[in-house]
Formats: C-alpha cells, sequence, structure tokens
C-alpha cells in the first residue's frame, strides 16, 4: 500500500509534449482510472510511473520517497500491459516466477508467491500449461499473476483487456477489482473506454492531448464536468449540445427550434451571459417525448430509432441539429414523424462557448 504524489510531471519528446504538467495525489490503496482518446498521454505518464520512461520535469513520489530517477526495479512497482507478452516456451508457473527469480527470491518463497497468486486468480490447475493452450481470458490472467507474486507496493495497468471479447472484458474488470480489494494495493488503470472508466475508478483522470480536464469520482465526472470535452466523453450515448441564446433577462433560452425556461439553480451562472449564446448540454437519458400540454419542448423529426430493449436512442433532426433521445419504450416513436422532446431541467448544463468551461463551476 502506498501514496502515490505525481508532482507537476512533464514528459517531451523533441518538440512533441506528451503529458503537460500531471498533478494528482492518491489515497493509499485507491483505484485511480486514466482515461481518454489514443493519444492523449496515458500510457505514457503511466510508464513515468514505472520508471519505463524518464520525466522531462516535475517529481514523482511514492510514500514520501522520491523516484523519478530511481530505476524501475527499485520502485516497488509492477505493471501489465495490452500485449501479455508471455514467454512462449515456458509453463504458466516459470512465467509467474521468471521476475522473482532472476531478483534471487528463494525457491521456497517464490513457490509461495506463485501458489498464491494462482489461487486468487484461480489458476491453479493451468500451472503446467504452455501460453498457446490458454484462452485469452486465462493468458491475462497469468500475466496479472506475474505481476502480482511480486507484491509490489504500487500496480500499474495499461488497458489490460483490450484484447478480450466485451462478455470476457466485463467478467475480467470485476475480477480486477476484487483482486484490487483483496490485496489493497494503490492502482493505477487505463483504458480509453469510459464505460470501463465509470465502472472501475474510484477516481478517474480524463485526459485530452496530454492535459488533464478533470480529476472526479464517476458520479462527478458525469453530474459536474468540467468542460463540454469531458461532458462529451462521458457518457453513452453523448451529451447533446444545442447553442442557445440567453434572453436579455438571463430567464430563459431561446433557439429557432424552441425555448427552455431555466431553473433557479442555473439563474446566476448566466447572469454574465445574458444576450449571449451558451452551449446547453443535455444528456439523452434527461429527454422525454413531451407531454400534449408542455411548453418548452424542442421539436425535430426522427431519423432513425435504435431499440435497444426497455429503452430506445432516437435520433431527432432539430432545425439542422441532431439529437440523440433514450426514449421508454413505452413511447411510441416512428421514423419520419414529428417529435416534441421535453429536456429534464433538472439535469441541463451550460457552457461557455469560446472556453467551453461549464458555467456552474465559474461561479
Ligand atoms: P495514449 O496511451 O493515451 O494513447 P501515449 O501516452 O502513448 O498515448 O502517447 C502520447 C503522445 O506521445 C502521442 O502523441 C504519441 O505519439 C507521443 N509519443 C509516445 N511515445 C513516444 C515516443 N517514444 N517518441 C515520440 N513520441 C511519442
Ligand atoms: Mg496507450
Amino acid at each position: 500500500m502506498a501514496i502515490v504524489s505525481v508532482e507537476h510531471v512533464t514528459k517531451s519528446y523533441g518538440k512533441t509534449i506528451a503529458v503537460h504538467e500531471f498533478d494528482l495525489e492518491t489515497q493509499d490503496g485507491e483505484f485511480v482510472v486514466l482515461v481518454g482518446p489514443s493519444g492523449c498521454g496515458k500510457s505514457t505518464t503511466l510508464r513515468m510511473l514505472a520508471g519505463l520512461e524518464d520525466v522531462s520535469g516535475g517529481r514523482i513520489l511514492i510514500d514520501g520517497r522520491e523516484v523519478q530517477n530511481v530505476p524501475s526495479k527499485d520502485r516497488d512497482i509492477a505493471m501489465v500491459f495490452q500485449s501479455y507478452a508471455l514467454y512462449p516456451h515456458m509453463d504458466v508457473f516459470s512465467n509467474m516466477a521468471f521476475g522473482l527469480k532472476m531478483r534471487g527470491t528463494p525457491k521456497s518463497e517464490i513457490l509461495r508467491r506463485v501458489r498464491d497468486a494462482a489461487s486468487i486468480l484461480d489458476i491453479e490447475p493451468l500451472l503446467e500449461r504452455k501460453p498457446r493452450e490458454l484462452s485469452g481470458g486465462q493468458r491475462q490472467r497469468v500475466a496479472l499473476g506475474r505481476a502480482i507474486v511480486r507484491e509490489p507496493q504500487v500496480f500499474l495497468m495499461d488497458e489490460p483487456l483490450s484484447n478480450l471479447d466485451a462478455q470476457l472484458r466485463a467478467g475480467m474488470r470485476a475480477e480486477i477489482l476484487k483482486l484490487h480489494q483483496r490485496l489493497g494495493v494503490t492502482a493505477f488503470y487505463v483504458t480509453h473506454d469510459q464505460v470501463e472508466a465509470m465502472t472501475m475508478g474510484q477516481r478517474i483522470v480524463v485526459m485530452r492531448e496530454g492535459w488533464i480536464q478533470q480529476i472526479s469520482t464517476p458520479l462527478g465526472l458525469y453530474d459536474r464536468p468540467a468542460n463540454r470535452f469531458v461532458a462529451g466523453f462521458i457518457g453513452n450515448p453523448a451529451m447533446n449540445f444545442l447553442k442557445m441564446r440567453v434572453d436579455a433577462d438571463g430567464k430563459r433560452l431561446q433557439a429557432a427550434f424552441g425555448g427552455i425556461g431555466l431553473p433557479d439553480r442555473l439563474l446566476a451562472a448566466v447572469q454574465s451571459h445574458r444576450d449571449r449564446e451558451v452551449w446547453v448540454g443535455v444528456r439523452p437519458e434527461d429527454l422525454s417525448v413531451a407531454a400534449q400540454a408542455d411548453t418548452d419542448v424542442l421539436t425535430g423529426t426522427v431519423e432513425l430509432i435504435e431499440p435497444l430493449g426497455s429503452v430506445s436512442d432516437v435520433r431527432v433532426n432539430v432545425e439542422g441539429a441532431v439529437v440523440v433521445a433514450q426514449i421508454s419504450r413505452e413511447s411510441v416513436v416512428r421514423v419520419g414523424e414529428t417529435l416534441r422532446l421535453r429536456g429534464d431541467t433538472a439535469h441541463l448544463h451550460l457552457f461557455d462557448t469560446e472556453s467551453d468551461v461549464n458555467l456552474l463551476d465559474r461561479q
């Protein structure tokens, strides 16, 4: 267990800056997820923590000890990669034991640790098999096992499940969380998949082009995204954004396709934006089919319906802008019809059109 402090860590490759001023302090035993689109600097950050990559600036501390110049093998960190990179000619036992052997760990200790790890991961019957005799999920377990046997203070995982099919991934996510609980070790987990981030992270770091966008809990990101990027990245289907004008009184949002009265909680946030446009963010799950009597509605034409079972994702063309609404199966909707949608104003989001910052955060 350990507290990891990352202080203003930067990584540049020549003129390219892969990571800008990364700043984070974990709790002891926390499970932190780094998420963001491909190329945003997730792996680079993890590799700097592991000591596989030098930092260009900043400090990394583990329980107060500065480690950014400590060699990887002396950092008490274990890392699991996307490619399992198991030794094909060695059996599972030897694959798991290899790192310990190289360090000169006594044989009896190796035996104990490999047996313990194999039991935790439920791969005891596989210890004598070669990697080619294992399924993808089993190989992934061996890769995890190889990291666990080191009994590290910090556990790093870089997209460890991306090679598995969807069903197996969901199962392995739960397994990794159970494993984390059992080991109580501080963990960093990298993924580009926001669903994986939301379901696994105690805290999530959202990155974009090398910059941290926001650090929060899953529901913190969902309810209070710091900016339009986070708002659009977290949540599936993605949040809808519509440009609307705040009226001169700062009480209503207005556009050609309709208007919305602002709820009290948003009034203070829009005062600096009277008579100006803002981005209005509304999640598909916060839109529903309006009742006849509803007045503040968005009206558009249904373009596509994707039934998912209990709900359907409905694509509606609202004056040229596409809005996705997730509506319950009780509402019968047909392609081509005109649909009136009502947004739940309790969950509206507003963003500045220039900075993309959440207006609620600027109060
Ligand atoms: P992610 O893991 O989020 O997909 P990476 O951390 O791998 O992103 O990469 C971040 C950025 O750094 C990318 O623009 C990538 O091209 C660049 N980069 C990564 N490694 C190197 C390297 N060894 N040399 C030059 N640029 C690199
Ligand atoms: Mg990567």
